[in-house]
């Protein structure tokens, strides 16, 4: 198995082998034709496994094949959800490598740093948000971020967030989101928090485990 046999878009392929990736790990073989299918995703993976390619590859298929018309005001189409600054910053810098090719622009918040920058990178229009749920709510509160238009939504490392107490941000956002759209939930462990989790927000979804 390989990077074209999953049905990946050119650009996107070209991006993975610039990474210098051969083969796609077991959580990419299964994970990126179920996103590229549109569906709902529940999937057990620890960190070292690929996961971020796992979900960033096909999002951006997505993405990009539903550009919108060249002049169009952006918005945000995609956001994902993350634990701690240090993880947004690594799937920030995944969805820029790996989008390089590609018409779409992404940026990413968390706290701990001024709001400002933050709130200037919106307003210069952003495609994909990768963001830590408090900062995302904060700069949302204040009138900067329009979430109604998201189209795929990921949670990664759902435990850790709701270990580390995100869980009310976190049901304060997905209140703000269109309830059509793609969500996609990445977990180490299964609690039975994150199963209501997963209850809540996937609609029939796929189970990967790896
Ligand atoms: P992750 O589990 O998403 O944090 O990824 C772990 C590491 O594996 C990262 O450094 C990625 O750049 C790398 N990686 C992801 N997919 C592949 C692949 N198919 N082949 C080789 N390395 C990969």
């Amino acid at each position: 198995m390989n990077f074209a046999d999953l049905g990946l878009a050119e650009p996107i392929l070209r991006a993975v082998r610039e990474q210098g990736y051969e083969t796609p790990t077991p959580i990419q073989q299964q994970a990126i034709p179920m996103v590229l299918s549109g569906g709902d995703l529940l999937a057990g993976a620890q960190t070292g496994t690929g996961k971020t390619a796992g979900f960033t590859l096909p999002m951006l298929h997505r993405l990009m094949a539903k550009a919108p018309a060249s002049g169009a005001k952006r918005h945000v189409r995609a956001l994902v959800m993350t634990p701690t600054r240090e993880l947004a910053a690594q799937v920030e810098e995944n969805v820029r490598a790996y989008g390089r090719h590609l018409p779409l622009t992404s940026t990413v918040m968390f706290g701990g740093v001024g709001m400002q920058p933050q709130i200037n990178a919106l307003r210069r229009g952003v495609d994909i948000l990768v963001a830590t749920p408090g900062r995302l709510l904060d700069i949302q509160q204040q009138g900067h971020l329009d979430l109604s238009k998201v189209e795929i939504l990921v949670l990664d490392e759902a435990d850790r967030m709701l270990d580390m107490g995100f869980i009310h941000d976190i049901k304060k956002v997905l209140a703000l989101l269109p309830s059509s759209k793609q969500s996609l939930l990445f977990s180490a462990t299964f609690s039975d928090d994150i199963k209501a989790l997963a209850d809540r927000l996937l609609k029939s979804p796929q189970l990967i485990e790896v």
